[in-house]
Order: C-alpha cells, then structure tokens, then sequence
C-alpha cells in the first residue's frame, strides 16, 4: 500500500512557494498579498483561518485577515469585498466558508473579482474549468488531490473515477477536473444515490467527499483501487476521514491519510493560487 503523504508534498509546495517569493522581494517587488474575511465565531472555521493566516506567514505572503460579526448584512459584506477588489495592494480574496445562514453565499461569491477569486470559486472560474480553459482559478481541493495524483505517478488517462460527494467546492469540480482533455470516466454520487457500493466498487479512482465519517468500508472498493479521502470528521477529539482507512488499507494501492492527505494540500494549493494571482497583477507571468 502506498500511503499517499499530503502534509510531505505540501511542504515541498510550500518551500518552493518562499523561494520564489524571497527572490521576487529581493528584486525589489512588494510581496503577494492575501485578504481573509471570516464572518462570525464558527470555531471550526477560526481554525481554519487561523492555519491559512499562518502557512501564508511561513512562505511570506502577508495576509489581511477581517474578523467581521456574524450579525453582518449582506449589503455591508458586499461592501468590504467591494473594497479589497479595488485596492491595488490585494492580490487574493478568501471568504471563508460556510457563512452565517442570512447572507447569500452564491451571491457575496460572484462579488469578488474573479481575477482575485483565489478559492476558484467564481461563476467565471468555474466556467473556465468546466469548459477546460486555461487561465481560471483552480479551486484548492481538487486543485490539491490532482497534485498527489501526479506526484505518485498515478495515471488518471482511461480510469473509472467515483467521486461521492457532489458539493460545489470539492465533488462537482473534482469531477469536472477529471473529464479535462477527456481523461477519465466520471462519475458523481450523493446522498440520492440508489446503490453506491455499486458505483464505487466500479471504481479505480475512488474520491470520497461527503462529511460521514467512515462511510466507505472494505467491501465497497475493489482490490488495488486508489482511495483519496477528503473528510474532514471530529469524533471525541480525534479527526477521521469518510473512509474506513483501517478496514481498507489492505486492499488499496494506494490511500490518503486523515489528517495529513488533502487538507495540507488544500492550503499549499491556496497558497499557490494566491502567488499565481500575484504574479499575473504584478506582470511576472
Ligand atoms: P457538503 O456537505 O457540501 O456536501 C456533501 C456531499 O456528500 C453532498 O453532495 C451529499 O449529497 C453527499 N453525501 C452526504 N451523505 C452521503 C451518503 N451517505 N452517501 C453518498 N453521498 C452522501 O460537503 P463538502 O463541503 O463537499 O465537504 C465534504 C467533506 O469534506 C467534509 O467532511 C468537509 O469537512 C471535508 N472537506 C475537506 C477539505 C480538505 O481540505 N480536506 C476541503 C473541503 C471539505
């Protein structure tokens, strides 16, 4: 079984990420620099954010973090991301997710400047990936899962992919990433899904993003598949991911970890999306 080590590949990203920067800083340019706008006390979410304001720390991006309040409208929201679009100085704009339930999630998202959009979430980002264009924004997990992928040397071209989870930042780009250049054979499962473990014992590439820890056992997959969990799940203090990597590690040739396979890799991918972003505004690409 190969462990595929997201955290590992993550730092190599990251140190590639600082050097570019430090010789970009000493030819004189000013460094890239991140907005992070977190709304409200969600304690999972102030991690996140609080990882994000960090690594950008690590590799020299400076970040502008927003702490707003959760009672914040929709108009004054649309306000602050109205602001960093037009100022110079911001290269990347993060709205982290999810945001209180009175604001319209879809909408403050069409407000950032699709050319700051670093998340990728953008209709016109989106556009841009669904139709296989280049110059979009990638968005950071699958932006980060086909970067384990290739780091392994794990050939997608002709492979039945299974992605469970259809949600709007990991399943349906994750699977629209996969169909680029008509690589692989996609397909989609949620929680309307009549049979999965039909789907996903079909499957050679087996991505599982859906929020139910350990939802995938053994008899689910078939022997040799390669398994990349994205779950993110807290139970009495410990983080699981949606498959039951005890149960399958086994059978696979090769499986994420959790923690230590995506999340990492969504961050470094982040942190990418910012530098790439930054290079376009400054004119180094
Ligand atoms: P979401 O809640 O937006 O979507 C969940 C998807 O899973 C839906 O399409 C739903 O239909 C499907 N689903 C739920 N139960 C199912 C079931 N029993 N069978 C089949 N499908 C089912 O979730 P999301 O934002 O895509 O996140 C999914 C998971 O990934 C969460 O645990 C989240 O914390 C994690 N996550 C991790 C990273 C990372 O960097 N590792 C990034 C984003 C999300």
């Amino acid at each position: 079984m190969i462990l595929l080590d997201g955290k590992k590949l993550a730092q190599k990203i990251k140190e590639s990420i600082k050097d570019e920067i430090s010789i970009f800083v000493a030819q004189g340019k000013r460094p890239p620099t991140l907005s992070v706008i977190l709304v409200g006390d969600n304690p999972a979410s102030q991690i996140y954010v609080n990882k994000k304001i960090k690594d950008c720390q690590e590799v020299g991006i400076v970040s502008k973090p927003f702490f707003l309040p959760k009672d914040i409208t929709q108009i004054e929201l649309e306000d602050v991301i109205g602001s960093l679009n037009g100022d110079d100085e911001i290269d990347g704009i993060l709205v982290q997710l999810p945001l209180p339930s009175h604001i319209d999630t879809l909408e403050i998202i069409q407000c950032i400047n699709p050319n700051k959009d670093v998340d990728g979430f953008h209709p016109e980002n989106v556009g841009k990936l669904a139709t296989g264009r280049k110059g979009g924004i990638l968005p950071c997990t699958p932006y980060g899962i086909m970067k384990i992928l290739q780091e392994y040397k794990i050939d997608t071209f002709g492979k039945d992919v299974v992605i469970v989870g259809a949600s709007n930042i990991v399943g349906k780009p994750m699977g629209l990433l996969f169909l680029w250049e008509e690589r692989s054979t996609v397909t989609i499962c949620h929680r309307n899904t009549k049979d999965l473990k039909e789907h996903t014992r079909g499957a050679d590439i087996l991505v599982v993003a859906t929020g139910v820890p350990h939802l995938i056992k053994r008899d689910m997959i078939k022997e040799g598949a390669v398994v990349i969990d994205v779950g993110i799940n807290r139970i009495d203090g410990k983080i699981v991911g949606d498959v039951d990597f005890e149960g399958l590690r086994d059978k696979v040739y090769a499986i994420t970890p959790v923690p230590g396979g995506v999340g990492p890799m969504t961050v470094a991918m982040l942190l990418q999306n910012t530098l790439e972003v930054y290079k376009r505004r400054v004119g180094i690409l």
